[in-house]
């Protein structure tokens, strides 16, 4: 299949394992920035062929995991309201709030819908002009532009019963948080190829010059992951810290200049809090006054929410890369894609989730989770 087949041939991808091979000399630890670069990494074992000093630190790139918890159980508290139909991208609805999740709203008798679009949701609001339809519009830059032009739509087909509950996070502000921490380990970054094809790359080199780290923007694909790997272990090694394109076939410096034009005009930057992590000034986008209308906090009032993270959930430290999931003492034991206690162990990104799927349990977590600990 084309741009598929070509991205996982072994005999390339040996020979950029070779170059980085052979080009590493000390240890240095890089953070792939997005979900779906982990799950690549995990599925394909590339941390495992890559030299045992190279470390990939898994980044806080998926958009359900960092959804703060307050967000959620507002989502909860919309759904639950009678005559709202409340749509959202299906991932979402396993994602636990406080005490319970949208499955458990809609189980109950609330009307959730699962859609693949945010105009899907816009044309359920068209046919049902007699109720408040409201979408849950997360996720990162790839999502916010077809989210920006619902919204956009619904005021220009006068669509009024038509809202959305935004929780937009943009990348570059969590890279510099991710720097300016402590802890922090990381020495270069992989950056997000489907964010740089939306915003383009001129947000990044400021932050390489400022901190500097090599940042590497990089696709989705094994061969895509290992050639940004190499392209930043030769950064690395030089003692260089530049930011370089090696995902061209779909990133332009400039990035896509429509969709960049439809969030300024429908979105202004925010703080936003990250769950597990912490708020990260201008890390969101909001929708902007003009739109405002359209906002579900501001239609719907959710007032009295009160948010609980689980005790057992160590969430926060995988997202920050601090811990590998399979360090969490409560991760394939208490914790499971069936029964998970935090969002990184429901999302198709997250990288819990990628750790069990991918059977990454040999690892065992060295303590036992609280809830298995003998009483008395
Ligand atoms: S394994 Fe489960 S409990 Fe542990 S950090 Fe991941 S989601 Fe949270």
């Amino acid at each position: 299949m084309k741009y598929i087949d070509e991205f996982n041939d072994p005999d390339l991808a040996r020979r950029l394992l070779d170059d980085i091979h052979a080009t590493t000399t000390r240890p240095w630890a890089m953070m792939e920035v997005c979900g779906g670069q982990t799950h690549s990494i995990i599925r394909h074992g590339i941390d495992q062929l890559l030299p045992d000093s190279i470390e990939l630190i898994h980044g806080p790139g998926c958009p359900v995991c960092v959804t703060p918890l307050e967000m959620i159980d507002k989502a909860l508290a919309i759904a639950s309201l009678p005559d709202v139909i409340f749509c959202s991208f299906g991932d979402m609805l396993r994602v636990p709030g406080t005490d319970r999740d949208l499955f458990r709203v809609k189980s109950a008798g609330g009307d959730v819908r699962v859609v693949y679009s945010p105009l899907d949701a816009l044309e359920i609001a068209r046919q049902n002009p007699g109720r408040e339809v409201v979408f849950f519009g997360i996720g990162f830059e790839t999502t916010a532009p077809a989210n920006a032009m619902a919204v956009h739509q619904a005021r220009s087909l006068g669509i009024g019963n038509f809202s959305m509950l935004v929780s937009h996070v943009r990348v570059p502000p969590a890279i510099e948080a991710i720097m300016q921490s402590p802890d922090c380990r990381v020495q270069a970054f992989l950056a997000a190829g489907h964010v740089c094809s939306v915003m383009g790359t001129g947000e990044y080199p400021e932050l390489a010059e400022r901190y500097k780290v090599p940042v590497v923007v990089t696709g989705f694909e094994p061969l895509d992951i290992l050639e940004g790997v190499r392209r930043a272990v030769h950064q690395l090694e030089r003692g260089e810290h530049r930011v370089d394109n090696a995902y061209p076939r779909a990133v332009q410096e400039q990035g896509n200049p429509a969709a960049i034009s439809m969030l300024a005009e429908v979105f202004e930057v925010t703080d936003r809090a990250w769950r597990g992590i912490g708020t990260i000034p201008g890390s969101g986008w909001r929708l902007s006054p003009a739109f405002r209308a359209y906002d579900a906090e501001h239609r719907f009032r959710v007032t009295g929410v009160r948010t609980q993270e689980s005790g057992d959930c160590r969430s926060g430290d995988v997202l920050q890369g601090l811990i590998k999931p399979n360090e969490c003492a409560a991760f394939g034991t208490i914790c499971t894609p069936r029964n998970p206690l935090g969002a990184t162990m429901v999302s198709s990104e997250g990288a819990c989730a990628a750790y069990y799927l991918y059977r990454r349990l040999d690892t065992a977590p060295p303590a036992p989770p609280k809830e298995a600990t003998p009483v008395g």
